[in-house]
């Protein structure tokens, strides 16, 4: 017979078992119930690593580096599998181009001036530990790309992602301390909650221990973290208008742009947004889209489409106008999905709709991050420029044209004013795939580092000595 407090140890011991078992899921390295436990780690990494010169600093980015190309895939899959957004094979480029050519130390440059009067240095200094926000469209690229950039400056990294990514996110931040741990470094050095909200944000940004600011995301995040009264860098949204003038090689050009516009379904705040194209080539234009994957709809089919893609807000005030805002639960969605939600059954090779509008239509006008491009005809170059600056909305982030006249890139790049201006290429060129140049996936146009690298993550200290150490 077993009596009652037998039975109440077997209780116990199953309950124990069941505790070890669930505690037997690995522990991500870095990831807190708490904004506060968060800092408080982060804090003390910090005093560790604040000592790390240079090379400690490069062999930790090279782990990163490494671990980044082997776990790809999974992130990528992962990303897709959570967000419902975006494209696996283009999420793992997007991953190894963050490893292959987001800079690490080799970015930091120290000034020195020498004279009369002995010599000064200016040296780029770390500012301590970053509080990062991070969107959902490119979540665990830009943990990794900011952690290399701000370890690599000698700052510790706090993240508060968007919480649609946490999973993928959370699995970044350990990523990099995996990495850390690797090369010698202190656990925690990057830190993140694991469920993050707008009150860990809120903790995040007000710390004092938070020394610097950086939001990547849409209009909200950046205007929140402009107001703060920190240092705040702003990566902000984007509407990028493509041009297309009667000089430019028509069917690069289609390619080209169905090829940006369609990378990893639209989500680079990069991609080309909308077409403004000279008439006398637009018919051209439109047949080589078609040619690469584009299926073009008419005027009754895109006011279907709009009811699909466009939901109304909810007015903040009773004086405020009702305003379509674009439909989240079609963001980075394929157009082939799309397209058979008006009742369009596409072949698989479809990749981007397209269609042709007036300048005023909603497609134009929004950054909606899907792969639908509207294109307006415009009967002369000079049109298509004042166009394309009115659709980027002032927000001075990315502009693209196809061309082979100097004059009118000049011109347009002038006008339109903006962080990344890329001619005869698709627009991933302007991050530095397949171009020149190094990657971000914090482009700070509002705030103006713009392609962010180590450099934007540090403060100049200037260090002085007098009437010595000039040795001519
Ligand atoms: P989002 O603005 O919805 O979210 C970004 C982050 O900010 C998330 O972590 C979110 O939780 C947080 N957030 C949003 N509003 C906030 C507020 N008021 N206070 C505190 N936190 C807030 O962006 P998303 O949908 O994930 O990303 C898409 C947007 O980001 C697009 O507009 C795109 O252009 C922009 N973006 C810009 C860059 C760049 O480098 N400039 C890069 C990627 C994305």
């Amino acid at each position: 017979m077993i009596d009652e407090r037998q039975i109440s140890e077997i209780v116990k011991k199953v309950i124990s078992g069941m505790d070890s078992a669930s505690s037997s899921k690995p522990k991500q390295i870095g990831v807190f119930g708490t904004m506060e436990e968060a800092i408080d780690a982060c804090n003390k990494a910090y005093a560790v690593f604040r000592n790390y010169n240079k090379e400690q600093r490069e062999n930790i980015i090279k782990e990163i580096r490494k671990l980044t190309h082997a776990e790809a895939e999974t992130m990528a899959k992962m990303a897709v599998e959570e967000t419902k957004m975006g494209n696996v094979y283009h999420k793992i480029l997007k991953h190894h181009l963050v490893a292959d050519k987001t800079p690490g130390t080799e970015d930091l440059e120290t000034r020195a001036l020498s004279g009369d009067r002995g010599l000064t240095l200016v040296e780029m200094a770390p500012y301590g530990i970053i509080g990062a926000i991070t969107p959902s469209t490119n979540p665990s690229c830009t943990v990794i790309c900011n952690s290399i950039g701000m370890l690599a400056a000698g700052n510790g990294v706090l993240f508060n992602p968007h919480p649609h990514a946490k999973r993928v996110s959370t699995y970044a931040v350990d990523l990099v301390n995996r990495a850390v741990l690797a090369a010698g470094g202190p656990e925690n050095i990057v830190a993140t909650v694991a469920n993050p909200t707008m009150d860990t944000s809120n903790t995040m940004v007000h710390h004092p221990s938070v020394k610097m600011l950086v939001a990547t995301g849409g209009p909200g995040v950046v205007k929140m973290l402009l107001s703060s009264g920190k240092k705040a860098i702003g990566a902000g949204a984007g509407n990028p208008p493509v041009v297309v003038d009667d000089t430019a090689d028509i069917q690069k050009a289609a390619k080209d742009i169905i090829d940006g516009c369609t990378f990893d379904n639209n989500l680079p705040c990069i991609a080309e947004k909308e077409c403004f194209v000279m008439n006398n080539v637009a018919d051209e234009l439109i047949r080589g889209m078609q040619k690469n994957g584009a299926y073009l709809i008419n005027a009754a089919q895109v006011r279907a489409l709009e009811d699909v893609v466009l939901v109304e807000a909810p007015a903040k005030s009773p004086s405020e106008k009702p305003k379509r805002v674009i439909n989240k639960n079609w963001v980075g969605r394929d157009a082939k999905k799309i397209l058979a939600q008006i009742g369009i059954d596409a072949g698989d090779d479809i990749r981007c709709i397209i269609c042709e509008t007036e300048f005023s239509q909603a497609f134009v006008q929004t950054e909606l991050m899907m792969p639908i491009l509207p294109i307006v005809r415009c009967d002369t170059f000079e049109e298509t420029v004042e166009m394309a600056v009115k659709a980027e909305h002032g927000n001075r982030h990315s502009a693209h044209l196809h061309s082979k006249n100097v004059d009118h890139m000049t011109a347009y790049a002038k006008a339109v004013c903006t962080t990344i201006f890329v001619k005869n290429a698709p627009s991933y060129a302007g991050i530095g795939f397949n171009s020149e140049g190094h990657t971000t996936f914090t482009i700070a146009g509002p705030t103006g580092e713009g392609i962010t690298s180590a450099r934007s993550f540090t403060r100049q200290r200037r260090c002085v000595l007098v009437d010595n150490l000039s040795i001519i």
